[in-house]
């Protein structure tokens, strides 16, 4: 195994004349689970179809499992299982046929196929399901169901496209807790995301995008240490920029965003402290995350 699964070098994208993907660069080890953060449209599902070889970069070098992508993509893709964003199952065949079906695009025989569906419908917890067709599934069995046909190849690299939009906590919750068994067992795994509680959770590493660029890079919690690294209240049902006034003496830093005003501070008794007098407000206090970090890097929130 090489021990570097992908590498990008100075990629660039444009469409119609707008960049899209602006000089990215980033690697993934063999063996970690890397994410690209970054609110609709910042260029994440541009930067994996390019990683995939389904997009040709403008500028720059891509390398995935030790072949240069898109010229030998092929090789790579022998190595990757992607699960795409949006539900691509073929919904009047049953799990088993979606399975079948998928198999012989890896000229993987009937036999060898049948051989693997039963750990595949285990790993995804949907053992007693294998006649039940695609439609009749519910969201988060359907995602499982694409995570377990991603498997069918044993790839080492697994490609996921905002694996749990659209689906409920607690499908998010088996989703995440699947993708964690896989790292587990040695797979890679890029991921792209908007929500920042997928990204604290599973990434060992990261890269926030903004607009194509990538404006920060590193563990989770590192970057939450390093770019805010104290307490924060969140105030609102208030005038925030009143109370922004109000609160100037008491925090490192305090941003608004929307009816909410975000308060930074290691001294945050001072805080409820100093607005205590004012009725009608809601506080929240609560650890810093990585939608400060967004919100400190570009001054808007990344949450739809
Ligand atoms: P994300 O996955 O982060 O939501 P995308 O990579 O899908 O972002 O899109 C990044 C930007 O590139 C968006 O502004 C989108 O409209 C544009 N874009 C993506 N694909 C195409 C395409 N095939 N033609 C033109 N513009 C595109």
């Amino acid at each position: 195994m090489t021990a570097t699964a992908i590498s990008l070098v100075d990629v660039t994208k444009a469409y119609n004349g707008r960049t899209v993907v602006d000089r990215f660069s980033f690697f993934v080890k063999a063996g970690e689970c890397f994410g690209l953060l970054g609110p609709n449209g910042a260029g994440k599902s541009t930067i994996t179809r390019m990683v995939l070889g389904m997009t040709p970069p403008d500028v720059g070098k891509i390398t995935v499992l030790g072949a240069p992508v898109p010229a030998q993509a092929r090789l790579a893709r022998a190595g990757i299982g992607v699960v795409p964003q949006f539900d691509d199952l073929d919904q009047e065949f049953t799990v088993r046929e979606n399975l079948l079906v998928f198999g012989r695009y890896f000229n993987m025989s009937t036999r060898q196929i049948e051989a693997v569906i039963p750990s595949l419908l285990e790993f995804a917890r949907l053992e007693g399901k294998a006649d039940a067709r695609a439609a009749e599934l519910s969201g988060g069995m359907r995602r499982r169901l694409m995570l377990a046909r991603a498997l069918i190849n044993d790839p080492q690299l697994l490609i996921l496209d905002e694996p749990t939009t659209g689906l409920d906590p607690h499908a998010r919750h088996l989703i995440w807790e699947r993708l964690r068994s896989l790292l587990g067992r040695g797979k890679t795994i890029l991921l792209t995301t908007h929500f920042m509680e997928e990204a604290e959770r599973l990434c060992d590493r990261l890269c926030v995008l903004e607009e194509g660029r990538k404006i920060a890079e590193g563990r989770p919690q590192a970057l939450i240490d390093e770019q805010i690294g104290c307490q924060v209240i969140e105030v609102s049902g208030g005038n925030p920029y009143e109370l922004r006034a109000l609160m100037n003496g008491c925090a490192q830093r305090i941003e608004v965003s929307g009816e909410t005003l975000f308060c930074y501070s290691s001294t945050p008794d001072q805080v409820r402290l100093q607005l205590r007098e004012l009725s009608d407000l809601r506080l929240l206090q609560r650890p810093p995350n990585l939608e400060d970090v967004f919100l400190r890097l570009t001054g808007r929130e990344m949450k739809e």
